[in-house]
């Protein structure tokens, strides 16, 4: 399938940084990353600095995205974030189903895709995060675990919804262990999402839908990672901790 989607690159910032630090350090990405047009440019800090650096992107061409959220609308859920409460300050994209929640705090697929649909209710773009284990892929069951991720995690979502829904590749034993897929395993896994999505959807869906890759991308892989043809873009962790790694993949993704 010919490629014709445009690269987004996500920073997830996890449970890092004082509201001071990630105001520094998106100050510093908007001087680097000014005029930026080939690719989207998220940055995803943690809640509690989302109001601060919500005005210091009303001028820029980077993007608002957030970690996690609530699958309620509102209500008595005590330490949740509901979507409307992530809309106040403009955020774009979220999060969901990031590998981390599935494994400590027992999110499973169908959460997910309750999550999914109430992000697209409140217009929020979902980032919904799947891949397998090194046990699961040394046993031989990588293709099995991706199918029931993608298949449980999106169920329910329209056509409409899911061109508007960025699918994340990170295979968890790549994720913060400095050992990244290689792009060939990367490009693997990902053309078997999107021919999943095309039997889900259909060829066109399947063509537009943007999958990006996580697991330790870094300056020096990011170029070879983006070339690949199912690999849309990156969600990146330690590496959008500071402004010259998270600079430097974007440029050097954007040089592929
Ligand atoms: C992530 O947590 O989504 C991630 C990809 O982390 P890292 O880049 O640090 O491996």
């Amino acid at each position: 399938m010919e490629k014709e989607r445009k690269l987004i690159i996500a920073g997830n910032w996890k449970m890092h940084k004082t509201v001071a630090e990630a105001v520094d350090l998106v100050r510093g990405l908007k001087l680097e990353l000014a005029g930026v047009k080939e690719a989207d440019i998220v940055v995803c800090p943690p809640f509690t600095a989302l109001c601060e650096v919500s005005k210091l992107l009303l001028d820029s061409n980077l993007r608002l995205g957030a970690q996690n959220m609530s699958e309620h609308p509102g209500g008595a859920y005590t330490g949740e974030i509901a979507a409307f409460m992530l809309k106040e300050f403009s955020v774009r994209y979220v999060i969901l189903g990031h590998s981390e929640r599935r494994a400590y705090h027992g999110e499973t697929d169908a959460l997910v895709a309750r999550k999914a649909l109430a992000a697209h209710a409140a217009a929020l773009k979902p980032i919904v995060c799947v891949g397998e284990t090194l046990e699961q892929r040394d046993r031989g069951e990588t293709e099995a675990v991706l199918e029931r991720q993608v298949r449980g995690s999106l169920a329910g979502l329209t056509r409409e919804q899911m061109l508007e829904t960025i699918i994340a590749y990170e295979p968890v034993w790549a994720i913060g262990t400095g050992r990244n897929a290689t792009p060939d395993q990367a490009q693997e896994a990902q053309a078997f999402i999107r021919r999943l999505i095309s039997q889900m959807y259909d060829e066109s869906v399947a063509r537009r839908v943007r999958i990006q890759y996580g697991g330790s991308v870094k300056p020096s892989n990011a170029r070879e990672l983006m070339s690949q043809p199912d690999v849309d873009g990156a969600l990146v962790g330690g590496a959008s901790l500071e402004v010259r790694s998270f600079v430097d993949i974007i440029k050097n993704a954007i040089a592929r």
